[in-house]
């Protein structure tokens, strides 16, 4: 069993990684679980940057192999907003519900309604320096919302290899085509090369 710390409060993701982790013998921890409660500032410009602010805040506190996460959607015809500001734009629209009904209203009368999600996932307390994996994953807003599955942007995201909204689909098939997911195989890679994992 190798245990790995999630640098996350976000219930739905520790989910997600349990989901995609588990089958690899990766037991996931919390910070929660722990008694840790860290909320860094994320004042990163870029998804990377973010990752590795949220994951060397969770090295002070512990030095069992760990992982931070950022994530985000990018719509096309926003330049790529919400970006790094998903969580925040989300916040301050009242809830994702309503972050997404605005995300539909500004693409309104955009013809271009790509859009892309990406994870950068950083890997500490393994190397002696971070290890950096990202994924993405291309897809498009929806005129309107679809599916009570997942959590925050799903509903308007519709996934150009899942071929349905990750809103709308089962958790086995968003977990096969996410940007987290994608993200997660190089860090299975990553883990079986260095003979950490089968
Ligand atoms: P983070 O926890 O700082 O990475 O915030 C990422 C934000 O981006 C989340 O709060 C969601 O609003 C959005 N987001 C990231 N990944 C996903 C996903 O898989 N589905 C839907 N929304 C996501």
């Amino acid at each position: 069993m190798f245990d790995l710390l999630i640098a996350t409060n976000n219930d739905h993701k520790i989910h997600e990684y349990e989901e995609m982790l588990s089958v690899y013998g990766i037991k996931v921890h919390s910070p929660k679980e722990f008694g840790i409660n860290d909320n860094p500032i994320e004042d990163g410009k870029t998804f990377k940057e973010n990752s590795l602010i949220k994951a060397k805040s969770l090295q002070r506190f512990s030095k069992m192999p760990l992982i931070a996460d950022d994530s985000g959607l990018c719509v096309t015809a926003l330049d790529n907003f919400p970006g790094i500001y998903s969580a925040r734009f989300a916040k301050e629209c009242g809830g994702n519900a309503n972050a997404n009904l605005e995300i539909i209203k500004r693409l309104k009368d955009k013809k271009d309604k790509s859009a892309h999600f990406a994870c950068v996932i950083t890997l500490l307390n393994v190397n002696d320096t971070p290890v950096v994996l990202e994924g993405i994953c291309e897809g498009s807003i929806l005129d309107k919302p679809d599916g009570i599955g997942g959590f925050g942007y799903d509903p308007i995201f519709y996934s150009n290899e899942a071929k349905m909204s990750f809103g709308s689909a089962p958790e086995e098939i968003k977990n096969k085509y996410s940007h987290r997911s994608k993200a997660v195989k190089l860090l299975i890679d990553y883990l079986k090369k260095r003979k950490l994992i089968d």
